[in-house]
């Protein structure tokens, strides 16, 4: 067995049979720890690296489990068949799986040994070479570009957005394929305006023909209480149909084939 089947990490979740984030049917990898704190994440009980109690529906549960790269990719091909059927396969999520790069590195490695295609979803908030480093075993990158104005980005995510502009035009360069997604959320992004910077952004970025725009949603709410945390986007609205549609047609403009939803 190759010594990076040994490699150890922490996840939070395995989910199977996802369609939603990257081609086909697929296996999601939930990686611990996250450098950013948007106000929206869906999936609070991600950002810490250490492992935690969440109270969910009364009971307590421990969120986070280390596991080996060999024990991922066991769970992961129970399902080749329906990969091979659909085009799917494996894709690393989180949290941000740059924050545990070796063992994400591990992951892809042992996945397309294996010929599992290979998806992540990024934020892309680390040193390109981490990055770099992985690009080679990964078939689509799915990375979040969350606003273009730095301070507004700083503001709603706790972190600035130079390096996360400067590796998405890297990545761009190097990688087989980029789709650039968008979480829409109220009072922070859902401008036509703002929407437009992000689409005439990723209209620059070589290779990139694709954007996902991806509507607010409060399902993650619960799991602050459970986590003894305030959840800061209070009683804040989803997106309406008509106006996805608004924000759909002003990507589309910077002629880019938009998707709502991923
Ligand atoms: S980058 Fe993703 S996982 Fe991290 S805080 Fe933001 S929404 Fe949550």
């Amino acid at each position: 067995m190759s010594d990076y089947m040994n490699v150890s990490g922490r996840i939070f979740d395995v989910q199977k049979f996802s369609v939603h984030d990257g081609p086909g049917i697929r296996t999601i990898v939930f990686l611990k720890g996250c450098a950013l704190r948007c106000r929206w994440c869906c999936n609070p009980e991600s950002q810490e690296f250490e492992i935690q109690t969440m109270l969910q529906n009364g009971k307590e549960k421990i969120v986070g489990r280390d596991v080996t790269v060999s024990e991922v990719l066991d769970i992961v091909k129970q399902d080749m068949p329906y990969y091979r059927r659909s085009g799917g396969g494996m894709t690393l999520s989180g949290g941000e799986m740059l924050c545990q790069s070796d063992f994400a590195y591990a992951l892809l490695r042992g996945a397309k040994e294996s010929a599992i295609n290979t998806a992540v979803e990024t934020t892309g908030f680390a040193p390109y070479e981490k990055i770099e480093k992985l690009l080679p075993y990964i078939d689509t990158v799915l990375m979040d570009i969350k606003h273009i104005d730095s301070a507004k980005h700083k503001a709603f995510t706790t972190q600035s957005n130079e390096r996360i502009l400067e590796n998405a035009v890297k990545i761009a360069e190097n990688a087989k394929k980029l789709i650039i997604r968008v979480p829409v959320i109220p009072t922070f992004n859902d401008t036509e305006v703002e929407i437009a910077a992000i689409a005439r952004f990723a209209s620059t970025l070589k290779g990139v023909d694709e954007i996902n725009l991806l509507p607010y949603h409060n399902y993650g709410r619960d799991k602050y209480t459970g986590l003894g945390r305030e959840y800061l986007m209070g009683d804040t609205p989803r997106p309406t149909d008509e106006h996805m549609q608004k924000l759909k047609a002003t990507a589309e403009s910077f002629k880019l084939v938009c998707k709502i939803g991923g």
